[in-house]
């Protein structure tokens, strides 16, 4: 029969001895189904059973394990109060004052699970209650009658997350019933003498130890390894992707030479920060490489990434083709793209942005800019008539647009360049799961096998660690300044019933000549009668700002009339615009001071920080208004982090311990749900220590042909396969 056969990790559950199809099927609902499944099903806590005492020595205000038949048992209902349920415990120890009173609250049904005569280990922590020692809320577990009283020193059980029907203790059973035979069958990707030096256990050990640790200390330990080797994996595939983009094709060296660089400067219309400056200098660096460019920059809402985007844009189109840089200070004035001499004959660029608004808003700085050069600039978006897509395309492949900015449109088949040099991606975050893996996959062609320089840019300030894990294979810059004279943003928390002073107080600033902003987060009516963009609208113009012009924004509109909108904003025809979260990102306007966001508990951290960052871009002071009543104790934390920090670090910093890492790196990039043990804030040495011993083993054996390295090889691609071409590795 079936039970009679070895058990291998890819066994279906119903199988496995005991197991028939209805736990099959229950264990399907925890997303299990083979035994691998199983013994990956990780333990969510651990609960520690400290040695037995006896009830007459216990003492108040400690922990204590106790042991003993249940003498009586009620449940309580008082009127308007929880229901409570209580026992009486008494312990070997006997009747001479070895009573313990159990009061558990919210207890329904445990009057069904213990009764009277029932033999019981109750832990948790000591009180009084009418002379008597009492536990309140103990964890129990029932024992059998004859269990020996020789149940000495610390026992720590697992605690596995359940349902109903599969509850933590029969998961225990069932992993404990085949770990032992399966362990054997774990993937060992890293050398036993490797983990020993490095003081962890191997995988197989830690796996049993997780499930079954004797100790604290053990478990830990297992926990330590088990991250370890997730970082370790991670890293690998990191490594992998970094080395390859490197020794792969070439890129177009483009050389700024200083006349270059001033004649860029020249165009910009304030002189760049220390930062700014110095991210420059090593795009310029980069640049001048054959080997492509590969750069995160980094910086806060308004720290001025923009600038630095156009530069790298510039110096593409300001490169020669062929020749490589123009040289010489007079032939440079006379030639370069970015002056006024004749032929074009630099290289392309491409922006790309995550939403139409945002890539509208680059193409008119842009334009801006550059009025009356040679460098052309186009627009290229999902939502324009296809007869215009196709001129810009066209216009693109035979090389008389320079620089193109525009949303994912620009990665569809159709898009051809003549000689794209360089990739800017804008607020990387922002682009949905499959916009991301889309840009990974079908990276834009510069032609001739050449690959592009590429710079990445994101706003959400991700602490320096996770930046490495999340896009470890990026060199990362750093804008940690913001342009002068900037004012710190007042943020204020108010109850959403101060909304009519709140609205008051908005018209006298904007009598005086201030912008505002107002953020809802729907469009539509829905059942969770949150505010729509219309409804508050109207209601603002027709109430508290009845003498301004309110304006309405959002995704949904057609790109001209957004655009319309905006432009209009942007001259003061609008004094108030109520829009939806479509202003979030890169939203310039500077004359607007005054950012009320309706609803703001149902925003998350990183997105009020952002929204908010559409204001204070000014000289002026500048306010946030967040109205919200506090719905969760996560939501509580989140709008007073924004109070508290106006920094998009510290934000970041509040953001992890709040959501924890795996959401944070789930939000920064995707195949990084494996990370179930590595936590940044567990031990913060884990990740450097598996950073260095990855990159050493790639540097070794870039393509993990060693045959050591089977097992990694076979895991990296198992896992990460998706992200690294195969054609990498293999
Ligand atoms: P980010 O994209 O990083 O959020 P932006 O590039 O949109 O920031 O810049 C924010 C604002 O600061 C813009 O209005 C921009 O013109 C201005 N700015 C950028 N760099 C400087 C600078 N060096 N000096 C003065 N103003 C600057
Ligand atoms: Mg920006």
């Amino acid at each position: 029969m079936a039970d009679a056969l070895p058990l291998t990790l890819s066994t279906p559950m119903q199988y496995v001895k005991g197991v028939g199809p209805a736990r099959a099927g229950q264990l399907l609902a925890l997303n299990i189904r083979t035994c691998g499944d199983l013994l990956f099903h990780y333990p969510r806590d651990y609960l520690t059973y400290t040695a037995e005492a006896s009830i007459k020595t216990v003492k108040v205000g400690e922990m204590a394990t106790i042991r003993g038949i249940l003498l009586q048992t009620r449940m309580i209902a008082v009127p308007r109060k929880p229901r409570r349920f209580e026992a009486l415990l008494e312990d070997a120890s006997g009747s001479a004052g070895g009573r313990c009173v159990l009061t558990w609250f919210n207890a329904y049904g445990l009057d069904q699970k213990l009764q009277p005569g029932m033999h019981i280990r109750v832990t948790g922590k000591v009180t009084v209650f009418r002379d008597r020692p009492q536990i309140v809320q103990p964890q129990w577990e029932k024992v059998s009658d004859g269990e020996s009283a020789g149940q000495t020193g610390e026992r720590i059980e697992a605690v596995y997350p359940a349902t109903t029907e599969l509850t933590s203790a029969v998961m225990g059973r069932l992993i404990g019933g085949c770990l032992e035979e399966l362990v054997g069958q774990v993937a060992e990707w890293l050398p036993a003498g490797h983990l020993a030096e490095r003081n962890f256990m191997t995988r197989r050990e830690a796996l049993v130890k997780i499930h079954q640790p004797r100790t604290r200390a053990e478990h830990i330990a297992a926990r330590r390894t088990l991250a370890y080797h997730e970082f370790f994996l991670h890293q690998t595939a990191v490594a992998l992707k970094r080395y390859h983009a490197r020794n792969s094709n070439p890129a177009l060296p483009l050389r700024v030479d200083d006349a270059v660089d001033g004649r860029i400067r020249a165009l910009l219309p304030f002189t760049l920060t220390g930062a700014q400056d110095r991210v420059v200098a090593s795009i310029r660096k980069d640049l001048g490489g054959a080997k492509p460019m590969n750069r995160l920059l980094q910086g806060d809402v308004g720290s001025g990434k923009t600038v630095v985007a156009l530069y790298a844009m510039l110096a593409a189109a300001a490169t020669r083709r062929g020749q490589g840089p123009v040289r010489g200070q007079e032939d440079a004035k006379e030639k370069g793209a970015v002056g006024r001499g004749e032929a074009f004959e630099g290289h392309q660029a491409a922006l790309l942005a995550p939403t139409e608004i945002l890539a509208e808003q680059h193409s008119i700085t842009l334009q801006k800019l550059l009025e009356g050069k040679k460098v052309k600039i186009a627009l290229l978006t999902g939502s324009m008539g296809a007869k215009e897509k196709e001129s810009v395309r066209k216009r693109l492949a035979e090389g008389s647009i320079h620089l193109i900015v525009g949303t994912h449109a620009l990665l569809a088949e159709a898009v051809k360049f003549q000689s794209l040099a360089l990739v800017v991606i804008d607020e990387q975050h922002k682009f949905g799961v499959e916009q991301r893996s889309a840009i990974r996959t079908k990276p834009m062609e510069a032609g001739g096998g050449m690959t592009p320089h590429i710079l990445v840019m994101t706003a959400t300030p991700i602490p320096r660690t996770l930046a490495m894990t999340a896009f470890g294979d990026l060199d990362v810059s750093v804008i940690d300044e913001l342009p002068p004279g900037r004012q710190t943003i007042h943020t204020r928390l108010s109850p959403s019933s101060s909304r009519e002073d709140i609205y008051g107080w908005v018209a006298t600033r904007v009598k005086e000549g201030e912008q505002a902003y107002v953020v809802v987060p729907a469009i539509d009516e829905s059942e969770l009668e949150l505010r729509t963009v219309a409804g508050t609208q109207e209601e603002l113009q027709k109430g508290p700002l009845k003498d301004f012009r309110v304006g309405l924004l959002h995704g949904r509109m057609a790109t001209e009339t957004r655009q319309h909108i905006m432009e209009r904003f942007r001259q003061k025809l609008i004094d108030v615009l109520v829009a939806t979260t479509v202003i979030e990102v890169g939203v310039d306007v500077p004359n607007a001071t005054i950012m009320v966001i309706e609803h703001a508990e149902r925003f998350g951290l990183s997105q009020l920080h952002q929204l908010r960052g559409r204001v204070g871009r000014g000289l002026k002071q500048s306010y946030c208004i967040l109205l919200g009543d506090q719905a969760t104790e996560d939501s509580i934390a989140r709008l007073q982090a924004m109070v508290k920090h106006a920094s998009g670090f510290k934000i970041a910093e509040e953001d992890l311990k709040i959501r924890g890492m795996g959401q944070l790196l789930g939000t920064a990039q995707s195949g990084s749900t494996d990370l179930h043990f590595a936590d940044l804030l567990f031990d913060p040495h884990l990740l450097p220590m598996s950073r260095r011993d990855a990159f050493n083993t790639i540097a070794a054996d870039p393509r993990l042909l060693d045959a050591s390295h089977g097992e990694l090889r076979k895991e990296v691609l198992g896992k990460f396969g998706d992200t690294i071409s195969l054609a990498d590795v293999g």
